[in-house]
């Protein structure tokens, strides 16, 4: 005999009910079958006893709503004549409920009583409509009711089921069974004769009590997912359906929050190694879950990760703890006293200290009853009163193969830390078959992702891109990011995501991501103005593992942002050089909060575009050398303007040309002012670990006359024909030296500065082609000849493929 459960997921609609007929029709003689309320009437009926308790009259809409789902399903579902025996059914069952509903408003008061029998009426009513569906389907139908079979005790303040008369009762009632016996999960009587229910999420264990009185040979709970999954599948877009798991791990799953499956369902059937298994209403053919006494291990060693929300911690401390015996007796008798559950322990072995999680509902209650029991040792001061904090959740990480492995706890912390989750608590039991930590609530969601991520996504890691920028520079690195995405899925295991992005005009969020190939069109698209403030505070309320923010802009509103994403262990990677160029101590600040925040503030691009100068700066220092001087030309388009010109081309000519080629910064005018090499050369001496600040650096005009305040395009060409005949002149003395004119910058013992030099041909600077940079850097170690870096320095493609370099030097850090 087999007992399949049917819970409010799979009995929600005539439509749900349908494929349940279905389902029942074409299994193995004989059966028994549990069925829930409709989903989502058990939480109506509860809102209805809080507005009864509190007069509130509302109740009587929500029993009218109640009612017409039921007949409406009826009506839609079953031939005329049983609907309208069925909605009389209704409509009585309503009356008795409205009635119950009446008292307890006049009253003002409900009681765990009068609690269980409202709550119980879901499962009276979605019986009258399921058993008639099936009735007109099925010869060979028999229904019993629930409360004459499952009866409950008053144990600890607590309604359990008792095992004795259950048993007996189940027996007795199942025992001729005409192929099919449907009843009620969920509701009881008390062994006193009052109604009762199991607590919520029962029905799966009124089908496990029948399972194992009946000595049945499977258990099946057919639900709306296809089985347990390696995570809440309503949670984590990849976790997907576990094959096999153990009793032991179904129990910590469910203990801990998969409320796939009732706790305490798992004993009765474990207790007779009855199997059972979890299965999809909606997809009866995938193969779903199989719990067993020894579930084959799948190759990974954690099976799931679960969690529960609305948690608090209540700690007791104080130096009077230590070493005195009965303390943790006396709080956890209390708690039981006080029929208050808890979830996970930790004691540190100081003893001075005990931290309890519980459900946030008793939080108020527990420190009440602790600091009563404690009053004597609170009054001495020999402990402190509980501390209750609230707005926590639990994680579970749970999996037989634990046992064996080395180091399972360190990963799945290490995934938290490294995405600025702090964990308040954690816990392991000794049977190593479960791992807990408590974080706060906002960060559940991450927490599980990065676990998960960590240990189940098949795709490998996922990363959010956060892009703000999407001009030359931002377009070919989302561009690069596409075309390489395939490359790094198969290589590295690691997808890429343009989870959020905008430019100045528009913006677009997606907790799911922007269609590759489709970002242009979808920001075209977009209804959404830019607001950098809410697009932070977007992503910073998605709160996704591996997030990484970049910006593609020289704009100092973007930088503004950077102190607010790092504090939320967002890391940044960037080729606006504002930040690192900015006053010294707001760029250590950022660095430094990066550092504490665990996460990553990186900017190579800003000097020498995708060129590693950055990076070989730090290993230089990192591995004990010391910067004694650089020497570098440091902008791309100061270069190119610069090589044109001395090869034929007039100046104001030159310049144009820069500009069209995307050489420039934006406004040109940064660049012709030395503002941009300035910025470059203090990123370079601040990297070599010298503090220095921008008005230190000295910049020798190399222009005859000044330049104007703003960029006008319009007028920018006929300003810079003004220095053509200056520069001509200077051509001519240098050619006549066969030298060339270099923007230099410079710094030794403390001097910074830029200016306008001329190399002969066995400088290294002499041959410097189109946009090209270089850096000569000259150290303890490169004492006598330089280390030097050459290549393009400026370009929006070689730009993003330094920002894209960052990016990849974060994912394997
Ligand atoms: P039913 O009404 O069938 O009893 P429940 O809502 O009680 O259904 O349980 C099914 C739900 O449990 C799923 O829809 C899913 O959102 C949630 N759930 C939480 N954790 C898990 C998990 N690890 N695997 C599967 N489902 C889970
Ligand atoms: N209907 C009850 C509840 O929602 C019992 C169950 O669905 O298992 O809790
Ligand atoms: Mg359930």
């Amino acid at each position: 005999m087999r007992v399949l459960k049917f819970g409010g997921t799979s009995v929600g609609n005539a439509e749900s009910i349908r494929a349940v007929v279905e389902i029942i029709a074409a299994r193995e003689r004989p059966l028994v079958a549990v069925f829930s309320a409709f989903s989502g009437i058990t939480n109506k009926l509860n809102s209805c006893l809080t507005m009864a308790s509190e007069r509130d009259s509302g109740y009587h809409r929500l029993l009218d709503e109640t009612e017409d789902r039921h007949v409406n399903t009826a009506l839609e579902l079953l031939r005329p004549g049983n609907a309208a025996e069925v909605a009389s059914q209704i409509r009585d069952l309503k009356a008795r409920l409205s009635d119950i509903l009446n008292g307890i408003s006049n009253i003002g008061e409900v009681t765990t009583r009068s609690s269980d029998m409202v709550l119980g009426f879901g499962e009276l009513m979605s019986i009258r409509v399921i058993y008639k569906a099936l009735s007109e389907r099925l010869g060979d139908l028999a229904l019993v009711d629930a409360r004459e079979m499952i009866f409950t005790r008053l144990v600890n303040g607590e309604e359990r089921a008792d095992m004795e008369t259950t048993v007996k009762a189940i027996e007795e009632k199942l025992s001729d069974n005409p192929g099919v016996i449907v009843t009620s999960g969920f509701i009881s009587t008390s062994v006193k004769g009052y109604a009762t229910t199991l607590g919520r999420g029962g029905s799966d264990q009124t089908a496990s009590l029948i399972a194992a009185a009946m000595d049945a040979e499977l258990l099946e709970i057919w639900t709306d997912v296809s089985g347990i999954f390696t995570a809440d599948p309503a949670y984590t877009e990849d976790a997907h359906a576990i094959a096999e798991l153990s009793y032991a791990e179904a129990l910590e799953l469910s203990h801990f929050g998969a409320k796939v499956i009732y706790p305490p369902s798992i004993h009765p059937v474990m207790g007779k190694r009855i199997p059972v298994l979890v299965k999809n209403t909606f997809a009866p053919s995938d193969r779903g879950t199989l719990i067993t006494e020894k579930a084959s291990p799948n190759g990974n060693i954690i099976k799931a990760i679960s969690s529960t929300d609305r948690i608090c911690l209540v700690s007791l401390s104080g130096s009077g703890m230590a070493g005195v015996v009965g303390i943790a007796s006396r709080l956890f008798s209390t708690l039981a006293i006080n029929h208050i559950n808890v979830i996970l322990i930790t004691q540190a072995s100081s003893e001075q200290s005990i931290c309890i999680a519980i459900d946030e509902l008793h939080g108020e209650r527990a420190k009440e009853v602790i600091d009563e029991e404690f009053e004597f040792e609170i009054r001495s001061g020999r402990v402190r009163p509980a501390i209750l904090e609230s707005g926590y959740s639990i994680i579970a990480i749970v999996g037989e193969g634990m046992k064996h492995s080395v180091g399972i706890s360190g990963q799945a912390f290490s995934a938290l830390g490294r995405n600025g989750v702090n964990i308040h608590a954690i816990a392991q039991g000794s049977s190593e078959l479960n791992v807990s930590a408590v974080v706060k609530m906002i960060d559940c969601r991450k927490a599980v992702d990065s676990i998960h991520q960590e240990f189940f996504r098949s795709a490998g890691k996922l990363i959010n891109l956060f892009i703000v920028g999407a001009g030359n520079v931002g377009t070919a690195f989302i561009e690069q990011v596409l075309t390489q995405s395939g490359y790094f899925e198969k290589e590295y295991r690691t997808e890429f995501r343009i989870t959020g992005l905008a430019n100045s005009r528009k913006m677009v969020i997606r907790a799911k991501g922007i269609r590759g190939a489709e970002w242009k069109r979808q920001m075209m698209e977009s209804e959404r103005s830019t607001d950098l403030q809410k697009f932070t505070e977007e992503m910073f309320d998605l709160n996704l593992p591996n997030s990484i923010f970049i910006d593609n802009t020289s704009s100092p509103e973007v930088t503004g942002l950077y102190q607010s994403i790092l504090e939320r262990s967002i890391s940044i990677v960037t080729c606006n050089k504002i930040a690192a160029s900015s006053a010294y101590d707001s760029f250590i600040n950022l660095k430094k909060l990066a550092i504490a925040k665990r996460a990553h503030f990186r900017f190579e691009s800003n000097v020498g575009a995708g060129l590693p100068v950055i990076q070989t700066i730090d290993n230089m220092i990192k591995t004990g050398d010391r910067l004694i001087r650089i020497e570098a030309v440091l902008s791309g388009s100061l270069n190119f303007i610069f090589n044109s010109f001395c090869e034929g081309m007039k100046f104001s000519e030159a310049v144009e040309k820069a500009i069209k080629g995307g050489y420039t910064e934006p406004d040109p005018l940064i660049d012709l002012r030395g503002t941009d090499i300035s910025r470059k050369l203090l990123i370079l001496v601040r990297e070599s670990g010298i503090r220095l600040e921008a008005s230190e650096i000295e910049l020798t005009d190399y222009l005859p006359h000044p330049l104007p305040d703003k960029f006008d395009p319009g007028t920018f060409n006929s300003l810079m024909r003004d220095y053509d005949d200056f520069f001509e002149m200077k051509r001519e003395g240098v050619a006549d030296r066969s030298e060339k004119l270099r923007i230099i910058a410079r710094y030794s013992n403390s001097l910074a500065g830029i200016s306008l030099d001329a190399v002969g041909p066995a400088h290294p600077f002499y041959i410097l082609e189109g946009n090209d940079n270089i850096v000569s850097l000259f150290s303890n170690r490169y004492y006598e000849r330089p280390l030097i870096i050459k290549g393009a320095g400026a370009g929006a493609d070689v730009t993003a493929s330094g920002i894209f370099a960052d990016i990849l030097s974060i994912i394997n850090n």
